[in-house]
């Protein structure tokens, strides 16, 4: 089948979501393709909150000057501007169309403090905030009339004389292939934490948009700066939200000592994630983890504000570890969370493919540079979704519709048959996901140096090599999800690829950035950004782009 929209929106999650109705404001025919139901998203588990200087006695100058200073000042300043100046309107908005942010004794919306802020200026619901934010936009994007496809997963990009035209998508249900036109495509396809285990993140955060976005020719940047959340469960990775340590709790060790002190004095507990992973790295390596972990402790918090405003991560300690934060300290260590890098875009969401817009933690606009500080996140998702719906919608007004793009439908048919055709060898992509992730966080995890990197290049390429062999154990049509999985582990490949590259060329450390053998942060030769673009049949070509500095000189960073 062949479908024609204006705006085609790929992903269906805070960004996507917030794109499309802002698209379908413009006038514009808006259709959403995404591989989950939207509110299956992985912006559902956004427990913590959302960042907006709206406070009495806040700034957006303060709002902005703490997440460049958490970035390690390589955010594009102007970038982070818009962020911090728009983030008010858009959270009254969600408040007008239904958020029950959380609320203060005076009735006023209330707020509590995150890591790296200077101000309390993260608004809440519980610890539920992605998922009521979600559901929210979800009836939104219902009543402004735009076309769900739900369950559809995206196979490639359609390009069309230099331009993105559309995209393959196969429809689970059926196992059929369709291509869907558009006069612009939106790359909301979200982050790729599973390439590293553990992961805070969804098992369906495996990348494919930035392996989409890159294989089409537009190039992906700062692709080393990968964050690790200090808080997450041992055994399963869950994260155990920042706002616990927010509302007061502490990071001790085996000794009972609250650690940060030592490494943070003034923020404690509340320094950038950066700061916190690395300490607590540092206390397990120096023997005073407890099997491989810290203690997360809420108990003087007290079981009221443990139950009011922590009741899902309280939930899953129980559940989980059998413990009860209310009673007892929780064990918790550094996992994946978050791509700073991604799919380089100005601040309207263009990015270097025409056609093409980004949004969402997918796009690197860059507000984050270095080191994102918790709850810009959903921030960024809403604002630069809501510019690239607004951008891509009057682009689209001067383009016409592609009447081609049967030849890449063909092609996607004939490399789905192949796959499926394929004999069982033995490789499958369970085996290779596991390996892939575990040798990720081992060479590439909170430290890194040349040696451990050079080995992780050398290992994706024979990992890379044994995908081209990989067998589809399950040859039926609806449903395959042993096809779609060993799509995502090709998408999850060339991820990793690109980080790894990105972290071996920047011989510094900044952010989540941390070289052993290269251990302090090199502005005179560092303060610029690694773009990596895909090259065909060679390897991918990595170039630099400057930092936009506006009025905050670098400093050196400390909490
Ligand atoms: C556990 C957890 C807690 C977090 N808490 C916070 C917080 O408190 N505050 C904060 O600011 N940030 C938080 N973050 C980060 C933040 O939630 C995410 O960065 C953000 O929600 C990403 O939104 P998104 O719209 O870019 O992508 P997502 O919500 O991940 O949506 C991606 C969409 O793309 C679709 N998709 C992907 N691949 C394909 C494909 N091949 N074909 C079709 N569709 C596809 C998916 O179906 C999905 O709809 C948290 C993250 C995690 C993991």
């Amino acid at each position: 089948m062949t479908i024609d929209h204006d705006v085609l929106v790929l992903g269906a999650g805070l960004a996507g979501m917030r794109a499309a109705l802002e698209a379908a404001r413009e006038g514009a025919d808006v259709a959403i393709v995404t591989k989950v139901h939207p509110i299956r998203s992985h912006s559902s588990a956004a427990q913590g909150g959302i960042n907006a200087a709206l406070g009495e006695g806040d700034s957006w100058e303060s709002h902005a000057f703490d997440t460049i200073k958490g970035s390690d000042y390589l955010a594009d300043q102007d970038a982070v501007e818009v962020m911090c100046r728009e983030a008010p309107a858009d959270i009254v908005e969600f408040e007008h169309m239904g958020v029950i942010f959380y609320r203060n004794e005076d009735g006023k919306l209330g707020t509590r403090a995150f890591g790296g802020a200077s101000q309390a200026r993260t608004y809440f619901v519980g610890d539920i905030t992605g998922q009521a934010l979600l559901v929210t936009l979800y009836d939104q994007i219902l009543k402004a009339g735009v076309k769900v496809y739900e369950e559809w997963f995206a196979t490639t990009l359609y390009v069309e004389n230099g331009a993105c035209r559309g995209l393959v998508a196969l429809e689970m249900i059926t196992g059929e292939l369709h291509l869907v036109r558009a006069k612009a495509v939106i790359d909301a396809a979200g982050g790729l934490g599973r390439v590293f285990e553990p992961s805070t993140n969804a098992l369906i955060c495996t990348g494919d948009g930035y392996a989409l976005a890159y294989r089409a020719g537009a190039p992906l940047m700062d692709m080393e700066m990968v964050q690790y959340h200090p808080t997450t469960l041992a055994g399963s990775g869950f994260l155990m939200s920042e706002a616990a340590r927010g509302e007061g709790a502490y990071l001790l060790n085996s000794e009972g000592e609250r650690f940060m002190k030592r490494y943070a004095p003034n923020k404690m507990e509340l320094a950038a994630r950066d700061v916190c992973s690395r300490s607590e790295v540092t206390e397990i390596a120096e023997g005073r983890g407890i099997d491989g972990n810290v203690l997360l402790d809420c108990r003087h918090l007290g079981a009221d504000v443990i139950l009011k405003k922590l009741p899902q991560i309280h939930e899953m300690a129980l559940d989980y570890v059998g413990l009860d934060m209310i009673k007892d300290p929780i064990p918790v260590r550094p996992g994946m969370h978050y791509q700073m890098g991604g799919v380089k875009t100005d601040a309207t969401g263009a990015t270097r493919l025409q056609g093409l817009y980004a949004a969402g933690e997918v796009a690197c606009v860059s507000v984050h540079g270095g080191n994102r500080l918790g709850a810009n996140s959903l921030l960024d998702t809403i604002v630069f979704g809501r510019r690239s719906g607004k951008a891509s919608a009057a682009y689209v007004k001067g383009v016409a519709g592609s009447r081609g793009g049967e030849n890449v439908l063909h092609a996607e048919q004939a490399r789905m048959q192949e796959l499926l055709a394929r004999p069982y060898t033995g490789e499958t992509h369970a085996r290779l996901r596991l390996e892939l992730a575990t040798m990720m966080d081992k060479h590439c995890g909170v430290y890194r140096n040349e040696a451990g990197l050079t080995e992780a290049l050398k290992r994706l390429s024979g990992l890379k090599a044994r995908y081209e062999k990989i067998a589809v154990g399950d040859k039926s049509r609806i449903f395959n999800q042993a096809l779609t999985f060993a799509l995502e582990v090709g998408f999850m490949l060339d991820c990793a690829d690109a980080i790894v590259r990105s972290a071996l060329e920047r011989k510094e450390s900044r952010g989540a950035q941390s070289r052993t053998d290269y251990p302090e942060r090199n502005d005179a030769e560092w303060l610029k950004h690694i773009l990596i673009t895909y090259r065909t049949g060679k390897e991918p070509e990595l170039s630099y782009a400057p930092v936009t500095i506006t009025q905050w000189k670098p400093e050196a960073r400390s909490y």
